[in-house]
């Protein structure tokens, strides 16, 4: 072989080599653990409205869509499973340091309620994070085998996997909304500045189910069938994943 043809096959390796590295996504495969976060509890009974607290509604709500996950065979983790006090920093160690396994990736979910002071906002939506906010991914609570493998990336790749795979799950979660809720006012999929967002490596949405400030969502926050439909469409959006 000739010296300059040589040294083409050897570039045309190395980009072929290269593509996979370029493109594949630090997020591969399947969810392996369900992380959902009940916003609020003890002491911090977060929006309050109508006789009701959104602590407890974030937690009956999570509790439902982490156990119908599990019935279908998936992996699932509460950062609270009871009405108790639990830090911004503490709900995102336990995401962090959760267990990574061979295959697939984690994903956090957190479950709200809005208020507003402005009696007749209403609507659903779900946060993602704000793509400007750069996460350090590679957090000292991680599994160290992951710590490696994400040093390869540059942090604005690893972002970059987070922010689109999040945007997938949210707006799998508003398509699932619409459709099992079609009287439900959907306000959509928002980039947010959000500890809970911003502190997590894995990809990250927080869902507010309503508003608890608005006498009809009000209503149907306190209506089981509501809350069963509205369970049902998170998890067939999640389950997806
Ligand atoms: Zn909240």
């Amino acid at each position: 072989m000739k010296r300059s043809s040589k040294s083409l096959f050897l570039f045309l390796l190395f980009f072929l080599i290269s593509i996979p590295c370029i493109l594949a996504s630090c997020f591969e495969g399947r969810v392996s653990t369900f992380i959902i976060d009940a916003g609020h509890g003890g002491k911090d009974p977060g929006a309050q409205g109508f006789g009701i607290n959104e602590k407890d509604i974030n937690l009956e709500i999570a509790k439902e869509i982490g156990s119908r996950l599990e019935k279908s065979g998936r992996n699932v983790l509460l950062t609270r499973y009871d009405d108790y006090f639990l830090s911004l920093a503490e709900r995102c160690d336990i995401a962090n340091s959760s267990t990574v396994y061979s295959s697939g990736y984690p994903l956090f979910v957190s479950i709200h309620v809005n208020a507003s002071e402005d009696e007749s906002a209403s609507g659903f939506e779900v946060y993602i994070k704000d793509e400007s906010k750069l996460v350090n991914m590679i957090s000292r609570s991680m599994n160290q085998l992951l710590a490696i493998k994400y040093s390869s990336y540059k942090p604005s790749e690893l972002n970059r996997f987070k922010d689109d795979l999040s945007m997938a799950v949210a707006e799998s979660i508003i398509q699932n909304v619409k459709k099992n809720l079609p009287e439900t006012r959907i306000r959509g999929v928002k980039r947010g500045d959000l500890y809970v967002l911003n502190s997590t490596w894995m990809p990250s949405v927080l869902i507010e189910l309503g508003f608890i400030s608005n006498r009809k969502e009000n209503g149907y926050l306190k209506d089981e069938r509501y809350k069963d439909l509205m369970v049902d469409a998170i998890v067939k959006a999640l389950e997806s994943f």
